[in-house]
């Protein structure tokens, strides 16, 4: 599997802690242990298996199994799904107030 294709910010220096405020952190330790509990969460499990239909596969360690699709590689998928495990870790954490995106909490749909 391509490496580049999985891994998101791993080259990324660890938050620094020391652009905070006031003698705070700059990221909350419940926003990086969100981060790094999603990431572990979320990492595939096994071998790439390629299905009787064609399709390619698989699983990530919370029970979801990843795959192609007609408009879609193996690799999307892995790369929003990691996103998506992502972002909804952090934001379940993330400061009141803080200006979102996306609003919060999603509402079912
Ligand atoms: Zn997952």
């Amino acid at each position: 599997m391509d490496e580049n294709a999985v891994v998101s910010d791993q080259t990324r220096q660890p938050d620094a802690p020391d652009d905070g405020h006031e003698g705070q952190p700059a990221v909350s330790a419940e926003m990086r242990h969100a981060k790094v509990r999603a990431a572990t969460d979320h990492t595939t499990v096994g071998r790439v298996e390629t299905t009787a239909d064609g399709r390619v596969t698989i699983a990530c360690a919370c029970g979801m199994e990843l795959t192609n699709g007609p408009t879609w590689s193996l690799d999307e998928h892995i790369r929003l799904h990691r996103a998506e495990a992502r972002f909804l870790a952090l934001a379940a954490v993330a400061p009141a107030g803080i200006p979102r995106l996306v609003g919060w909490p999603l509402t079912e749909s």
